[in-house]
């Protein structure tokens, strides 16, 4: 066994998974990986005191795969309250739990965020998704978001004040055009698990899976420039023989043949600034419905204080789309801050921005699993990654596994 050359190109949560998967069955894979990190999309910086999320995102307890690699308990989890603090124009108000325990959303709030009947339509929606398979989910028709929130009878309050703006931040996309089996699956893990952050941010997450790992190398700054048949050529001119290849990055990128033949991925701003103080002072995330830049703000350091270790706040502001430039683009959020919190523009100091161009796969057709026969390309390469099937850590992790299920299923049958 040990003789046989397993390559996978990409050390995201995918690859990893992957590798463990391989190695759990007594291979040693080798990980080929572009950049000069583990943890592809989901990375954590340390600046100046602050731990920066390579955009802003989070752990949902109840995914199955996140039970079943990670300890959850060493990560020291730090859970977001649920609900959202929700910034309507100067006024703001509290929308607490709506997707757990729904008909404890207080009257006052709800009277600005939905209706009565609102509240009886969650309560029914949130019996209906516990109930519900993942697979039962994912097997729905599809239609999009904002079709079915309207078939479901909510109101257009409620749409426009909360699904909107809690959705376009997870779904990256203005109009909530996604498929409604994400919309179940989401809301499904919502209403489950709580949505959370490792204590020192989400690069934790990546880290804990490599610690697991004991016989897979892993070349960094290693970018693969094509694939054929099992010949691996990398973009330093060398080039590598395979006996099995499992690509865990969009394969486009690596094989001509596929060129063209996926949608292209949305993307998001993700700006820090650093201010004296949170004006949330809790950890919720915090919304703007409406057409604004800033789609929603976290005070990272809210919920997990480890974010911040030099005394000031540290604020996330995810943008979904601008055509600014950076500075103008600064600027702007920073006024939107202002009219929100009454705290002068000037006071956010601006830190970093992250343009993830490539922060979600735009899939129309999405999946929850797929049999491992469909992630096999030819007798040698495989498939892994999100895009497969949906832009979730869940399934990042789901298609990794089933990648290395199928190759190791390969050499049952030459063997
Ligand atoms: C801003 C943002 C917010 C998100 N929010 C959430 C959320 O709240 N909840 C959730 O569940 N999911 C969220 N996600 C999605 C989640 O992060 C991804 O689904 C997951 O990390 C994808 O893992 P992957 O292994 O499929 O791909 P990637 O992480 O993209 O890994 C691919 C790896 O391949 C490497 N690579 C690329 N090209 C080459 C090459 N030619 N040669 C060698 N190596 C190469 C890359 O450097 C990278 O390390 C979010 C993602 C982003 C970016």
């Amino acid at each position: 066994m040990e003789e046989e050359k397993i390559y996978i190109v990409g050390a995201g949560l995918s690859g990893l998974i992957a590798a463990l998967e391989l190695e759990k069955a007594g291979f040693s894979p080798v990980i080929l990986e572009a950049s000069d990190a583990i943890g592809g999309r989901m990375k954590t910086d340390e600046v100046d005191g602050f731990l920066m999320d390579h955009g802003f995102q989070v752990l949902n307890t109840a995914y199955p795969e996140a039970k079943r690699y990670l300890d959850l308990q060493a990560l020291h989890l730090k859970n977001f309250e649920p609900g959202a603090v929700i910034f309507d124009g100067k006024d703001s108000y509290i929308i607490t739990d709506p997707m757990r325990n729904p008909l404890k959303i207080v009257g006052m709030a709800l009277s600005k965020v939905g209706t009565f009947l609102d509240k009886i339509k969650m309560f029914t929606l949130t019996q209906e998704l516990k109930k519900k398979s993942n697979e039962a989910i994912f097997n729905e028709p599809t239609v999009p978001t904002h079709q079915y929130l309207k078939e479901y009878g909510f109101s257009d309050l409620i749409i426009n004040n909360f699904f909107k703006p809690f959705f376009r931040g997870i779904f990256l996309e203005k109009h909530l055009n996604t498929s409604s089996r994400m919309f179940e699956f989401v809301f499904k893990m919502f209403a489950l698990g709580n949505a959370a952050v490792p204590e020192k941010g989400m690069g934790q997450i990546p880290s804990m899976i490599r610690r697991q790992l004991s016989k897979t190398q892993i070349y960094f700054s290693t970018a693969v420039k094509e694939i054929e048949g099992k010949t691996i050529y990398l973009e330093s001119g060398e080039k590598l023989e395979a006996d099995r290849i499992i690509i865990a990055v969009q394969p486009d990128k690596v094989m001509k043949q596929l060129q063209g033949q996926f949608a292209p991925a949305r993307q998001v701003i993700n700006l820090y600034f650093s201010l004296q103080r949170s004006f949330m002072a809790r950890p919720m995330i915090g919304l703007l419905p409406g057409d604004h830049l800033v789609n929603n703000i976290v005070f990272m350091d809210d919920v997990s204080k480890a974010y911040s270790s030099n005394g000031r706040s540290l604020l996330s502001v995810s943008v979904l789309e601008s055509q600014l430039s950076e500075s103008e683009l600064i600027k702007a959020v920073q006024a939107e801050l202002e009219s929100i919190s009454g705290v002068n523009a000037e006071y956010f100091k601006f830190i970093r921005a992250y343009h993830i161009s490539y922060a979600l796969p735009n899939l129309d057709d999405l999946k929850y699993s797929i049999p491992m026969t469909e992630c096999k390309i030819t007798d040698h390469v495989y498939l892994a990654g999100d895009y497969l099937l949906n832009g979730s850590i869940n399934a990042a992790m789901t298609s990794g596994r089933t990648a290395a299920e199928a190759v190791l299923h390969s050499y049952m049958q030459t063997h």
